[in-house]
This record gives structure tokens, C-alpha cells and sequence, in this order.
């Protein structure tokens, strides 16, 4: 039978076109690592009493730096940190698109809602903490050009965290105000986060990291240790190289 031959010489043909198309290169990647918050309003309060910028500010710096040596040769890593008063995000948001970048990381720590919360006094200091969430969660535009690639790159950090033996907290999908938060993939605790600036104004793909809950004493205590920190940039780092050609 001739006709079977044609199958085979058909797969020759598409595997030798296959076989001359040209290899796939991405331009440099140029990811931007935004610290979130400011000096003047660091973010929620641990359960320890630190403000969440300084647990901001050092895992962006570690990724930062796990980041650096993973990247294609001419690519970029950089955090960035907004030191003025910036309470419409106008600022980060121009200080984000000025570096052009194809990657934008946006760090933070966890809280949860004020029902959650129990106080203590502490040398006179009144902290608050919960054991009612722990984990990380991501947010990514949903509802914009680089919504995709957004959740492309959310995906692949949530499956290194996990890998690393995280988990995902779904407390933000809660049906109580403040939260309502519309899960993507909640395997993965990814949220749609177009109700955030720095995402919604995002012109490159880009994913807001809640990597823990810092109300939460023993979360706290754990992402407090460097060890940790670089454990788990580590993961991040590895994911993000990793990815596909925006
Ligand atoms: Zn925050």
C-alpha cells in the first residue's frame, strides 16, 4: 500500500520545517522589584510589632539578587523603592513605567481583617496578631492587555512557593468587607487585582506578591529568618527566569 507511505513522509516534512525555523529569542527581560509602601505609611504591623516595609524591602532585595545571575545575558533586575510620601501611588506608578520594564514584581506582606485580630499590650505598646490566615497569595491584573501573561507568570511563582513547601491562604476571597476578592485560581491563590494601581496601570505583565501573613506570630516568625527569605526568593527567582518569552 503506497497511500501508508504518506503519513511518514509527511511527518519527514513538517519535522525538517520544523527543524529550519529559527531558535526562539526573548529581548533581555527588565524586571522591576517594587518594595511596597513608604517610609511615611510602611504598611500593616506585624504581629511583633516591624513595620511590613522592612519585610518588603528585604525580600525584594534578596530577590533582586537571586534574580541577577538567573537572567539572559543584557537582562536587568532591580528593586525599587518610593522614599517620598505617595499616597495616590502616582509616583511608583511613574517610577515603574519609566524603566520600561517586561516584568513587574510587586512585594508585600500579609493582614488580615480587623475581626481577626487579637491585642495584647506590650511595654505599653498595644500589637495585634491572628492565627486566622496563613500563606501567600498573588494578585494579577485580570482585566487588561497583559492580563495572560500576568497569570502566566503568577502560576509559575505559586507552583515554586508550593514547591518549597508554602501554601496559599484563600482569606481574601472571604464574603466580608474588605475582602470579596475574585479567585482565578484558587489552587493557586491567585486573584484578579485590577482594584490595585500598580496593576491596573501596568503596561508589562505583572503579579503583587503577599508572600505571608506577618499578623500571624509563627508566619512571622519564619519569614523573619534569612534562611528562609532566601530559601524562598530562591524558589521565586528560579520560576521567573525560567519563564516563556513574554
Ligand atoms: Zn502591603
Amino acid at each position: 500500500m503506497t497511500g501508508g507511505l504518506r503519513p511518514l513522509a509527511l511527518a519527514g516534512a513538517l519535522a525538517l520545517s520544523a527543524c529550519a525555523e529559527p531558535p526562539v529569542t526573548c529581548a533581555p527581560p527588565r524586571i522591576v522589584v517594587d518594595i511596597g509602601h513608604t517610609p511615611d505609611a510602611p504598611g500593616t504591623v506585624s504581629a511583633t510589632g516591624v513595620a511590613e516595609l522592612a519585610y518588603n524591602r528585604r525580600f525584594a532585595e534578596r530577590l533582586t539578587a537571586a534574580l541577577r545571575p538567573r537572567l539572559a545575558t543584557g537582562g536587568s533586575a532591580v528593586a525599587l523603592e518610593i522614599g517620598e510620601p505617595d499616597p495616590k501611588l502616582d509616583h511608583r506608578v511613574a517610577a515603574i513605567a519609566a524603566r520600561r520594564p517586561s516584568l513587574i514584581l510587586s512585594i508585600h506582606h500579609d493582614s488580615v481583617q480587623e475581626r481577626y485580630l487579637t491585642r495584647r499590650i506590650v511595654d505599653r505598646v498595644e500589637l495585634t496578631e491572628t492565627d486566622a490566615a496563613a500563606g501567600f497569595s498573588l494578585f494579577v491584573p485580570a482585566d487588561t492587555p497583559v492580563a495572560a501573561a500576568s497569570l502566566t507568570a503568577a502560576r509559575a511563582i505559586a507552583d515554586a512557593l508550593a514547591a518549597a513547601g508554602e501554601r496559599p491562604s484563600l482569606h481574601h476571597a472571604e464574603p466580608i468587607a474588605g475582602e470579596n476578592r475574585h479567585l482565578l485560581d484558587p489552587a493557586r491563590g491567585i486573584y484578579a487585582g485590577d482594584f490595585l494601581k500598580v496593576l491596573r496601570t501596568a503596561a508589562a505583565p505583572a503579579v503583587l506578591v503577599e508572600v505571608g501573613v506577618i499578623k500571624n506570630p509563627a508566619e512571622e516568625r519564619r519569614l523573619s529568618d534569612p534562611t528562609e527569605v532566601d530559601r524562598l526568593t530562591t524558589a521565586v527567582a528560579g520560576a521567573i527566569a525560567a519563564l516563556p518569552c513574554p
